[in-house]
């Protein structure tokens, strides 16, 4: 994989976790693919607390997740960003969609646009129906972007070329709820621009968002960052460990043991005497060491043992 730099700064690259749960092994390694990709090209490491989504969050846990990476030698180069804070930051993205002619108000309930869809699996593909202008009667229940008919192609530094047809996979989205909730995909897209991200690397789980990402920050007028989806850890079972599956939280205690696993799954061949190290000991050696186009092009990797 090419190195992701850019000329004139250093660039700039962090990790968003929602804090719904304690930080599992599948977190841990995507926090630290994101800090070693951006700390051997010599750029800025920043932690967001993505709590857009203020009833799925939970009270504390967010300070749980900061301590966790700081017992891991993973601290935010700068202050720590909440989403939640910067409503109005989203309300003016809003406002420039809206100006330019991207915004429809919809009435749709969720249920209408299930029944009304001609999707694949559980993904909900609008239908169209309040652009139309067809059936717009009733309460605003949501702020959708039209998508162009054109598709979003970009390259993902570790999964190749994409292109994400917008009308086929998820059709107009959604950018802000009738109840004034802002959604992921708009609050990260701003987000990333006001931090000045460079370089995203996050989870093969979210690489389906980039394309609507990208998309935003065309309209937007935003510098599109670079990506790099990582392999997302499984049990044995190929589930994505998360806490709705049951993960175990990590053992804050057992810093050394957590990084060198987190390593092996990316892929990186650590020396196991490494393991007595202190955290600050193994990050060093790692970013020295850091050589992502040792992961594999592969949306999953799966754990041996259970975790
Ligand atoms: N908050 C998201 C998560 O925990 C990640 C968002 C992102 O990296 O864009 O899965």
């Amino acid at each position: 994989m090419p190195e992701l730099t850019t000329k004139g700064t250093p660039p700039r690259g962090r990790f968003a976790p929602s804090p719904t749960g304690p930080l599992h092994l599948g977190s841990l390694v995507a926090a630290l693919g994101s800090y070693l990709n951006i700390r051997q090209a010599g750029g800025v490491w920043l932690v967001r607390i993505d709590d857009i989504d203020q009833p799925r969050s939970v009270a504390g846990m967010d300070r749980q997740i900061l301590d966790t990476l700081a017992h891991h030698g993973l601290e935010s180069d700068e202050p720590v960003r909440y989403s939640s804070h910067h409503q109005a930051d989203y309300e003016t993205a809003v406002g420039t969609l809206d100006t330019n002619g991207w915004l429809f108000p919809c009435s749709c309930s969720r249920k209408q646009v299930r029944q009304s869809q001609h999707g694949i699996g559980d993904t909900l593909i609008y239908n169209g129906m309040c652009r139309k202008a067809i059936h717009q009667t009733g309460m605003i229940r949501s702020y959708r972007v039209r998508v162009p008919e054109q598709a979003i192609t970009f390259k993902d530094h570790l999964q190749g070329l994409q292109t994400d047809s917008l009308p086929q996979t998820v059709g107009d989205f959604v950018v802000k709820r009738g109840d004034g909730q802002f959604a992921y995909q708009l609050a990260t897209v701003v987000d990333d621009h006001v931090q000045q991200i460079t370089e995203v690397v996050r989870g093969s789980d979210l690489l389906p968002s980039t394309g609507r990402q990208i998309l935003l920050q065309r309209l937007l007028g935003y510098h599109q960052p670079e990506y790099l989806h990582l392999p997302v850890v499984t049990n044995q079972q190929f589930e994505k460990l998360s806490k709705q599956q049951g993960a175990k939280p990590i053992n804050q205690d057992q810093a050394g043991a957590n990084l060198l696993l987190a390593l092996e799954l990316l892929r990186q061949s650590p020396p196991p005497t490494l393991a007595i190290e202190s955290a600050e000991a193994i990050l060093k050696w790692a970013t020295e060491h850091w050589h992502s186009n040792a992961l594999t092009m592969t949306a999953k990797v799966t754990l041996t043992t259970e975790n």
